[in-house]
């Protein structure tokens, strides 16, 4: 899976990327990530990557040259099937588990990080899908390209050591969350309370065990 960034800030990827999961799946060549500076992609002496908005309104927008530019040569010209142009936007579809789950079987995504007052409505024309990470409104898209990256990542083959793991995950099915987990010490005090992990889970009982995990996920649907 290749992830294209489109950015006006790359730096601010290297921190998240060059540790832990991501760091190894990119070590394993089972994801490969790719910055772009959009400012190369303009043609003026300053690089200039936003202009004022037509109509009036507060802020600048992000112009539409530099990015077509930037998309026809990082994703180009032709649609191909297993690809994705995704326009990070709080005006977009909200991003959950179920589209990780579809998006992690393509081959490319190319993602566009907004920044100022925005992007220029034509951009449109030009991408697949907006996508918001969550009703709020932050400075850039780059926040958003790493959270999809980072929740497509761990479900691809290979990448997490235990992928067993995945089956019971939080959201894997809709609306079904994760039991409670424990580990040591069974009992724990804090000043003069005591705090037990619940007994069944040290009963060695596989069956009880099962059966207490999935009244949690039951009571789940309930609620
Ligand atoms: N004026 C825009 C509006 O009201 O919808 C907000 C622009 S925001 C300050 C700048 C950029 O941050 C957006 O173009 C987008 O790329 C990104 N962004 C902001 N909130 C986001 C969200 N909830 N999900 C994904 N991207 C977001």
């Amino acid at each position: 899976m290749k992830f294209n960034i489109i950015t006006i800030f790359p730096q601010i990827f290297n921190s998240y990327f060059n540790e832990s999961i991501i760091k190894r799946a990119m070590e394993k060549n089972l994801i490969k990530i790719k910055t772009h500076n959009l400012r190369d992609f303009t043609d003026d002496k300053h690089k200039t990557v936003d202009d004022t908005v037509y109509g009036g309104g507060a802020g600048m927008l992000m112009k539409i040259e530099p990015l077509y530019k930037a998309i026809k040569k990082i994703a180009g010209k032709k649609k191909t099937t297993g690809q994705k142009i995704i326009l990070l936007s709080a005006k977009g579809k909200k991003w959950e588990q179920q589209l990780a789950q579809k998006y992690s079987k393509l081959k490319n995504i190319t993602f566009i990080c907004g920044r100022y007052e925005g992007v220029d409505d034509r951009i449109k024309n030009f991408i697949d899908e907006e996508i918001s990470i969550g009703d709020y409104v932050l400075t850039g898209g780059e926040l958003g390209a790493m959270i999809i990256i980072d929740s497509i990542t761990r479900l691809l083959p290979g990448v997490l050591g235990n992928s067993e793991s995945l089956s019971d995950e939080s959201h894997n099915k809709k609306g079904i969350l994760e039991y409670p987990q424990y580990t040591k010490p069974a009992e724990f005090k804090a000043g003069n309370k005591k705090y037990k992990v619940p007994e069944v889970l040290s009963s060695g009982n596989h069956k009880l065990i099962e059966e207490w995990k999935e009244k949690f996920k039951k009571n789940q649907k309930n609620n």
